[in-house]
């Protein structure tokens, strides 16, 4: 276990609790995952065969409410990694102070492989082999890594046969048309385009006169470089997995993401009106665009993108980590070191946990809110949680993660030691 993710995972606890005092329970309590599930999954395949999948579900906390967090299908899921992300998933709902502890869950298997008809019949026998285990007061799934709206459905209609009765409120990151909320695909981008505006004018940077580079085209890195376009910042880079497209002059991103939907690759175009014409732009890896001259840079694809072996190459002096877990703890402490600003995943993309939240407490309350409504409750969520962040990083001259980890940490230690602590129990009556 010395070497597992989950060991790493809980090591990056050491530094922020340098920083505070906190009562021993609070440790103790965080140690380990409150429980977990690994479960078989028979599926009926379209040939007639029989495939068992293996799945789990870990609920790692929940001390600050009910588990929350996705569900992940993936060939690489294994439940040391389903650990671990429930423990970040524990860190990332008590930084934007949602009433929620932290939840993974993640069936082993490439989706690609399997019809839609397969996918169906797994992600319904998985719900059948979980159901125990989660509930809209216990545990509340929600998408992940190759998982979706549709997928979400299936979950949420499983689940309420089972029940015999409608439980929108068990499964968050629904259809609309099934009790999903507006605003939830574009929350993260939203969510990070909040932070970047609250923290870089901090440092005398504006939009028109700062470039940006985005590594990945995806849901969250699209969706956020034209939030980013639309309000000014110049974006002189994004990529996908097929490689990325650079143009010091900016990119217009929206026709790029246009052009993209109906190639599936990144080109730079201008459209002009109906007439559309090719800008000139240089063909670049995901490698050179991590390292270009620009001022913010925005890893929004994968985990591990910035190591050992390219942090001292890097030259953005800001960093925003869309994806979870882009920085490797080594590159983290390299890129400390040369002054650069990483800006943490816990809080930069909890846009999409935040309005998750929002859907679920909409389910439970049968009353649904305007798009303007949820995005104006994530604006004012995101920049108030980002100013604490950046008070605690600057008072404590720490960085924003440690910053962001010792926030969380306080919250969740206060509802630990809410429920009694040693010095409480051996206080003199
Ligand atoms: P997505 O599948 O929609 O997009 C991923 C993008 O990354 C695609 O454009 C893909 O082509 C690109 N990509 C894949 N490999 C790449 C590589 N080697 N180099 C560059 N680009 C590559 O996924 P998403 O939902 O946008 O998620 C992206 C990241 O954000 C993930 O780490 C995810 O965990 C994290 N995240 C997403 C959400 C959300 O709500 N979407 C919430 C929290 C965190």
């Amino acid at each position: 276990m010395e070497n597992s993710l989950f060991s790493q995972a809980s090591q990056q606890l050491a530094k922020p609790f340098q920083y505070v005092s906190l009562p021993e329970e609070t440790l103790e309590m965080l140690k380990y995952p409150k429980a977990s599930l690994t479960v078989s999954i028979p599926v009926r395949m379209d040939d007639g065969s029989l495939q068992v999948f293996q799945g789990y579900r870990v609920r790692y906390s929940t001390v600050r409410g009910p588990g929350k967090g996705g569900i992940r299908f993936h060939p690489n899921v294994t439940l040391d990694e389903v650990t671990s992300l429930a423990f970040w998933m524990t860190f990332k709902c008590a930084v934007v102070d949602l009433p929620f502890g932290g939840a993974k869950g993640g069936v082993t298997l490439n989706p690609k492989e399997l019809s839609k008809f397969e996918l169906e019949r797994l992600s319904r026998g998985y719900i059948d082999a979980i159901a125990d285990f989660i509930g809209p007061d216990v545990d509340i799934p929600a998408p992940d890594v190759y998982t979706n709206p549709t997928i979400m459905g299936w979950m949420m209609d499983q689940y309420s046969t089972i029940c015999r009765h409608i439980v929108p409120g068990a499964i968050t990151g629904k259809p609309l048309a099934m009790g999903g909320s507006l605003g939830r695909t574009e929350a993260t981008a939203r969510g990070a385009f909040n932070v970047i505006s609250t923290l870089l004018p901090k440092f005398d940077r504006y939009p028109a006169y700062t470039t940006v580079a985005v590594q990945g085209f995806g849901n969250a890195g699209a969706i956020l470089a034209e939030l980013l376009f639309q309000a000014g910042y110049k974006v002189v880079a994004v990529s996908d997995s097929k490689g990325g497209i650079y143009a010091p002059q900016g990119l217009d991103i929206p026709s790029i993401r246009y052009q993209k939907e109906q190639s599936r690759r990144v080109q730079a175009v201008y459209c002009d009106g109906s007439v559309c014409s090719i800008v000139k732009h240089q063909q670049i890896s995901n490698e050179q665009l991590l390292e270009l001259d620009v001022d913010v840079l925005i890893p929004a694809a994968l985990e591990n993108q910035i190591t050992e072996a390219n942090a001292a190459r890097i030259q953005a002096p800001f960093i925003f980590e869309v994806a979870n877990g882009p920085v490797a703890p080594a590159a983290d402490d390299i890129l400390e070191e040369r002054g650069i600003f990483v800006i943490p995943d816990i809080l930069v993309n909890a846009g999409g946990v935040t309005v998750s939240y929002f859907e679920w407490v909409q389910n439970r309350a049968g009353q649904y809110w305007s798009e303007a409504d949820v995005n104006g409750k994530l604006k004012q969520k995101m920049e108030g949680e980002t100013e604490t962040v950046y008070r605690l990083s600057k008072e404590k001259e720490i960085s924003f993660r440690t910053a962001a980890y010792v926030h969380a940490l306080n919250r969740l230690s206060e509802a630990i030691a809410a429920r009694g602590t040693r010095s409480y129990y051996l206080r003199a009556t």
